[in-house]
């Protein structure tokens, strides 16, 4: 998960959650229903405890604003019950949820309602727990962070202020507008709270500034309109009480209205708008399986990362070249990986052998992720040449020994360039090639991420080796591919991918300085800053 939401180190807190509805005797057939917050739309901001009951329930029934990154942490044999579709079509009517949980609550099932932003602020959570509780269905409410105080935040606006408020007030700003008696005390709201949040208000922002001046607060006040808060779309309009309805015309659904003397503070503290990459977005072209350290950069940054996947790495079609190479390691003089993935492939069937890494040679490694990777297995390379060329290759292996005559094996997958086998071929060693990992291109695109590449609604995307390429040229197809349109940037991570890139008619727009995850940032990062 992006956002900072890590497995806890414990499973205490799980122990927490089921002790005493499970184990104490509710009895066997007594499921229990969890009503989690799932926060404004960060997938971050949910609690631990929330995503705890998450992760342990059978049953997942969830709204449209809950974070569907969520979802992934559910388990994988968990169902998955969607209730609300953005726009109203497909919703499930209130009485029918309530129904559903007690029914899945009698089933015996550990259920987790996921609701958006907190359960109990306008998310009608009080009324399943009426519902939960007159059926003696058992329940818990986990508490989440609310939009109405999330939205301000992410958007620099505390929602209390020493000298500027001292009183907040959440407000439904979704009264219907021809309604003679209103629910609402606008009299008291206008002239007794500091601060004032709607929810729920966009379509009738014109209705509700009405209400507040008729009722005597002044038109200069401060006021902020923020849309898609704590996400990568989050959009802020700001003015007065006079004018906010003008500035923020157009924007829609979610959206909270903040109004009050505080808002000036977000001068200062807008901080999530001001991170670097804050509204590019970015499609991230990668294997599925593979780390996204890419992608947790990105969007710590700010960006909005469209995640393509154009490689899957699989095993290769015959593990026996490998194992035979295992099984007389002491005939060779060198093991030289050049990937990850070579590494884990690798190191797996030395396992499955029976050997540690105790029974390697000398080790070299391509780039310092392969070296990485080898040291979580206990293997400081002995030679680890910066880039990926062969000259460089062999240039930093002869430096450590001389190279006639050495056996070097080398565990990769079938895209690793000639170069390297015919520089240390040319130096006089023999080399051995074996299947570590198989990389298989392509996959269905993503229609909606397809569609934004070729409407110019992407800023760059990003390839991270030569498979990357040849999947998105896959997936795009070549028609599309001569009709994207020039604004979209293509950026490479070293020279061997913008070769690849050429060859298959690709216009890299920039080559990572170092040629790393950090370096590919880094380059964005001086890209954006020159704009
Ligand atoms: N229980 C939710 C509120 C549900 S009502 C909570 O505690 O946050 C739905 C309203 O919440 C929306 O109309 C909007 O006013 C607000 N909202 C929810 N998510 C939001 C977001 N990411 N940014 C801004 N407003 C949001």
């Amino acid at each position: 998960m992006r956002s900072g939401v890590e497995p806890p180190h414990s499973n205490r807190l799980s122990h927490l959650i089921w002790a005493g509805t499970q184990e104490e005797g509710i009895g066997m057939s007594s499921g229990v229903v969890f009503l989690v917050g799932a926060g404004p739309g960060d997938p971050g901001l949910i609690t631990l405890k929330g995503l705890e009951a998450l992760r342990g329930a059978e049953v997942v029934v969830y709204d449209a604003l809950a974070n569907p990154r969520l979802l992934r942490e559910a388990r994988p044999d968990a169902e998955l019950i969607s209730v609300g579709k953005r726009g109203g079509c497909h919703t499930m009517k209130q009485e029918e949820i309530n129904a559903l949980l007690v029914a899945k609550g009698k089933e015996g099932k550990r259920v987790c309602r996921l609701k958006g932003g907190d359960p109990f602020v306008f998310g009608r959570g009080g009324e399943e727990a009426l519902a939960l509780a007159q059926a003696g269905v058992p329940f818990e409410v986990v508490p989440g962070v609310t939009a109405g105080v999330a939205a301000p935040a992410y958007a620099g606006v505390p929602v209390t202020h020493r000298g500027l408020a001292s009183s907040v007030a959440f407000v439904t700003g979704h009264e219907d507008p021809t309604k003679e008696a209103s629910d609402v005390a606008w009299d008291r709201l206008a002239t007794g709270v500091g601060t004032l949040v709607f929810y729920m208000g966009v379509r009738n922002l014109s209705h509700i500034v009405e209400r507040l001046t008729t009722h005597g607060l002044a038109g200069e006040t401060p006021a902020a309109v923020v849309q898609w808060g704590t996400v990568a779309q989050q959009r802020t309009a700001v003015g007065t009480l006079a004018d906010i309805a003008e500035r923020a015309a157009g924007m829609e659904a979610p959206a909270v209205l903040v109004v009050g003397r505080v808002v000036t503070l977000r001068e200062e503290l807008a901080w999530f708008e001001r991170r670097p990459l804050f509204g590019r977005r970015i499609v991230v072209t990668r294997a599925r399986a593979q780390a996204s350290e890419l992608c947790v950069r990105l969007e710590e940054l700010g960006a909005e990362v469209l995640e393509m996947p154009a490689i899957r790495i699989e095993p290769p079609a015959d593990w026996a070249p490998l194992d035979e190479a295992i099984a007389r390691l002491d005939a060779y003089d060198w093991v030289l990986f050049t990937s990850v993935n070579g590494v884990d492939g690798f190191f797996g069937r030395l396992a499955i052998a029976g050997k540690d890494s105790r029974a390697l040679p000398r080790v070299a490694a391509i780039g310092p992720a392969t070296a990485e990777s080898l040291v979580r297995h206990g293997i400081r390379p002995d030679c680890q040449p910066e880039r990926f060329t062969g000259a460089e290759l062999v240039a930093a292996l002869a430096a450590h020994e001389a190279l006639r005559g050495k056996r070097v094996l080398l565990p990769r997958a079938a895209d690793v360039p000639e170069t390297v086998r015919k520089g240390l071929e040319e130096a006089g060693a023999e080399v051995h090639e074996v299947d570590a990992y198989r990389t298989v291109v392509g996959g269905q695109p993503d229609a909606e991420i397809v569609s934004r590449l070729m409407a110019g609604e992407v800023d760059f995307v990003t390839f991270t080796s030569s498979s990357t390429v040849r999947g998105f040229v896959e997936a795009i197809g070549r028609e599309r591919l001569a009709a994207l349109p020039a604004s979209v940037r293509l950026i490479s991570i070293g020279p061997v991918t913008t070769q690849t890139a050429r060859e298959l008619g690709l216009a890299i727009a920039a080559e990572a300085e170092a040629h790393t995850i950090p370096g590919l940032v880094g380059t964005l990062l001086k890209l954006v800053s020159v704009r």
